[in-house]
């Protein structure tokens, strides 16, 4: 996926770790998905670590038939998350040509800011 800055740059998606890429969650998303993810997370420990359910039982239902087998718990509970937070997730680009930031503030649709004196604020008091 590519985004194009109003200076005419593209921005193109590389693999992690993007520098010029950031996620976001807004804080009312966070409040509102974390019941759900904390009855994902659950379900999986219950399911796993307390012998409720079989782990790949539990991974099929939840990721599909073709979820790895060999992965670490820590990496599903990372991809519970993902999951969980995915379609709330916004994003930001810093654009390597003229610094500007895009920000995401509805499905693929996107703010321009830029600074015209190039300030860099290291502290944003109170
Ligand atoms: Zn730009």
């Amino acid at each position: 996926m590519s985004v194009y800055c109003p200076c005419g740059h593209r921005i193109s998606e590389v693999l992690a770790p993007d520098g010029n890429r950031a996620d976001f969650i807004r804080d009312q998303d966070i409040d509102a998905l974390s019941p759900h993810y904390g009855k994902l997370i659950d379900s999986f420990v219950d399911a796993c670590l307390k012998g409720k359910m079989d782990r790949r039982i539990w991974l099929n239902s939840h990721f599909g038939k073709k979820y790895p087998d060999d992965i670490r718990n820590s990496d599903i509970i990372w991809d519970i998350r993902n999951n969980t937070c995915f379609e709330h997730t916004g994003k930001m680009y810093l654009c390597g040509q003229c610094g500007g930031l895009l920000v995401e503030y509805k499905s693929e649709h996107y703010k321009y800011f830029t600074s015209s004196d190039d300030a860099e604020l290291s502290f944003v008091g109170q």
